[in-house]
């Protein structure tokens, strides 16, 4: 155990994704090991969790204080979450400061039925309005990547499809990536956009 600097923003940190992984868990979007979390606690900073960790069991020693290299600087002395070069790619390609991935049967649902056109679109739903930003006339469209098992080429079809205007990617039949400019609104965004996802889904 490399012990963390005594920082409040990596404690602050740390207390948000534990509290976030738990309700992720209970609403059945983080089964088992799946999913991950990040947050940016300093320039050149990551606070990530570990790989192959069953999320609903997550301890506050159990993070990995990772820097833009994605090596680990402090923490836990397992391996940092294997698709934390995801997390890099949106946290490079945005002003995020946390990112959230959660696996779904609604957003891999959503995910395969409009493959074809590339993305998802919710208009007219009231809950748009829970998106950093956005008003209910908004139309919101949802891009939709490739999945890959090789974590580069998942980085690289995610910064492909990524829409500066909206704050999440959906990966085909394995998840969504959601952040915000703080903890508290990747967590928001996860969940307004299960909320549209799964509507959308039960809609069709
Ligand atoms: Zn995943």
């Amino acid at each position: 155990m490399r012990s963390f600097p005594d920082d409040t923003e990596v404690q602050q940190a740390a207390k948000s994704m534990l509290e976030a992984s738990q309700f992720f868990h209970q609403r059945g979007w983080l089964l088992g090991t799946c999913g991950n979390l990040s947050v940016k606690v300093a320039p050149g900073r990551i606070l990530v969790t570990p790989s192959g960790r069953d999320k609903s069991r997550l301890r506050p020693d159990d993070f990995l204080l990772v820097d833009e290299q994605g090596v680990t600087v402090a923490g836990h002395e397992g391996k940092a979450s294997e698709e934390l070069a995801v997390h890099q790619q949106i946290y490079r390609l945005t002003s995020a400061r946390a990112v959230y991935h959660v696996h779904s049967v609604p957003n891999n649902l959503a995910s395969h039925l409009w493959r074809q056109q590339g993305y998802v679109l919710f208009e007219g739903i009231e809950m748009i309005k829970g998106i950093a930003g956005k008003a209910l006339h908004d139309q919101i469209f949802l891009p939709i990547a490739s999945n890959h098992q090789c974590m580069t080429e998942l980085s690289q079809s995610v910064a492909d499809v990524l829409r500066p205007e909206v704050p999440a990617v959906l990966v085909h039949q394995h998840g969504i990536y959601a952040w915000g400019d703080h903890p508290d609104v990747a967590r928001r965004h996860i969940e307004i956009f299960e909320f549209l996802l799964d509507y959308v889904v039960r809609l069709r």
